[in-house]
């Protein structure tokens, strides 16, 4: 540990972050706070008082002055970092240029340019494909449902126990992460099936055998990696059973990478590390390093639907594609290469932390999307309490997990901090049962 608190001190003074200087939340947060109860919808609930002003890099500078390290990068989106460069000054330019103009009407160049990047990205053995592009995660995966029902003329769809698709109602009903997301919206969709997430025979055995014959399935929809269910990483195969399944029945394989994608994962889909490709990909967070786009990749054969059948008055705003333009500059000149070898390096310190931390059950994850498994659901959420009031930003998933997913860009001095910071934020939530000396990470004043 000795070795880890110098190199923390130093890489400390290198990004000069977290740096707290008020009490947590500040005066000026605790304004904002009390306006917001007044104006803001009641269904927003916060993670923590975090009320940010301004962010470079990793690092998030909240309207009192403090500064926070970001590893959960506003729910993986900041891929490249907040306020990358180069997406800056791509943002600048369009926005100089043309704000708006309605893509689904008319032919505008960075959304058409964006499309033939995003069909050059598909995973190996996609074939030909094109985009349709949207706001959020939950347009595309409306865009999909839709499509996918539309093009194979049948009716139900099967996803999986722990899926987060978005709570529009459609995406809702595929939604099977938390039953409050559901509750009180009455009937969903009808026609969707959910299945045990990795289960092998269950699809075959009991929704086919019981429930839906499979010639009524029109898709599957699926999370290479689960992310709001708890960053779960499926078996080595399972990927590629639903796939045969899918095969064997004319059924399309919707690969939402919504959370997974974008270079997260080291690769840039996460599915691609299971060696299969799927129909219809789906994109969104990360893909324009935090302006609101998302994508529906489909096979050319699946994308048959007419002029008008669906489109969206913002999808693939002029400015949004243009910072998912330079976010792909930026994620396949270096990013993904280093989402790869960080991310291995942050799973390695992890794993040592993990030996001095009982709390810790588990460390899984594929690059920079790092679930850790804790003893119970109140030590991650305290875990996550503390590291905030330590000054770094992490989020739970799942029953009893911390993800961690920070921006792409993470240097190795922003991972030992990080690691250091959670284990001071484990040992205050486990009242001290971890041999770590919580003191032993201190924020400067
Ligand atoms: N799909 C996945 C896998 C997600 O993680 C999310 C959001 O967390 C969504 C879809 C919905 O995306 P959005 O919140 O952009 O609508």
């Amino acid at each position: 540990m000795t070795t880890m608190t110098t190199t923390t001190a130093q890489a400390l003074a290198a990004c000069n972050a977290p740096a707290l200087r008020t009490e947590l939340p500040g005066p000026i947060a605790r304004a904002f706070i009390e306006r917001d109860a007044l104006s803001v919808s009641s269904c927003l609930g916060r993670v923590y008082p975090l009320v940010p002003k301004r962010a470079s890099g990793l690092v998030i500078e909240d309207v009192d002055g403090n500064r926070f390290l970001d590893f959960n990068a506003g729910i993986a989106v900041n891929s490249t970092g907040h306020c990358h460069p180069a997406v800056v000054a791509a943002i600048a330019k369009q926005s100089n240029e043309l704000l708006h103009y309605c893509s689904s009407d008319w032919y505008v160049p960075a959304y058409i340019e964006l499309c033939e990047r995003l069909v050059a990205s598909a995973p190996h053995g996609m074939g030909p494909s094109k985009v349709f592009l949207g706001n959020s995660g939950t347009e595309v995966v409306e865009a999909a449902i839709k499509l996918a029902r539309y093009t194979t003329k049948r009716p139900n769809i099967i996803a999986f126990h722990g899926a987060f698709h978005g709570r529009s109602l459609g995406a809702l009903s595929l939604t099977a992460s938390k039953a409050k997301y559901r509750g009180g919206f009455g009937a969903m969709m009808p026609g969707v099936y959910h299945a045990p997430y990795g289960d092998p025979g269950y699809i075959e055995s009991v929704i086919f055998r019981h429930l839906s014959e499979p010639t009524d399935v029109a898709a599957i929809i699926v999370e290479p990696i689960q992310g709001e269910g708890g960053y779960v990483v499926p078996s080595q195969g399972w990927m590629a059973e639903l796939r045969r399944i899918c095969d064997t029945h004319g059924i399309v394989l919707i690969a939402d990478e919504v959370q997974s994608g974008a270079g997260r994962t080291g690769r840039m889909w996460a599915i691609e590390h299971d060696n299969v490709a799927p129909d219809m990909l789906l994109a969104g967070k990360g893909i324009a390093s935090g302006l609101p786009l998302a994508a529906l990749l489909a096979r050319d054969r699946f994308m048959t639907w007419g002029p008008g059948k669906h489109g969206s008055t913002f999808g693939g705003n002029p400015v949004a594609c243009a910072a998912a333009i330079a976010t792909l500059d930026v994620l396949e000149g270096s990013a993904i290469a280093n989402a790869q070898s960080m991310g291995a390096h942050l799973q390695f310190q992890l794993q040592q932390l993990a030996t001095v931390c009982p709390a810790i059950t588990d460390i899984r994850g594929r690059g920079l999307m790092v679930g850790i498994d804790f003893e119970t659901h109140e030590i991650a959420a305290a875990a996550e309490q503390a590291a905030f009031r330590r000054g770094l930003l992490v989020l739970t998933c799942g029953e009893r997990s911390i993800r961690l997913a920070p921006p792409l860009i993470v240097s190795r001095e922003q991972i030992a901090i990080s690691v250091q910071i959670l284990g001071a934020a484990i040992c205050d939530a486990t009242q001290g049962d971890c041999a770590l000396d919580a003191s032993d990470h201190r924020v400067a004043s």
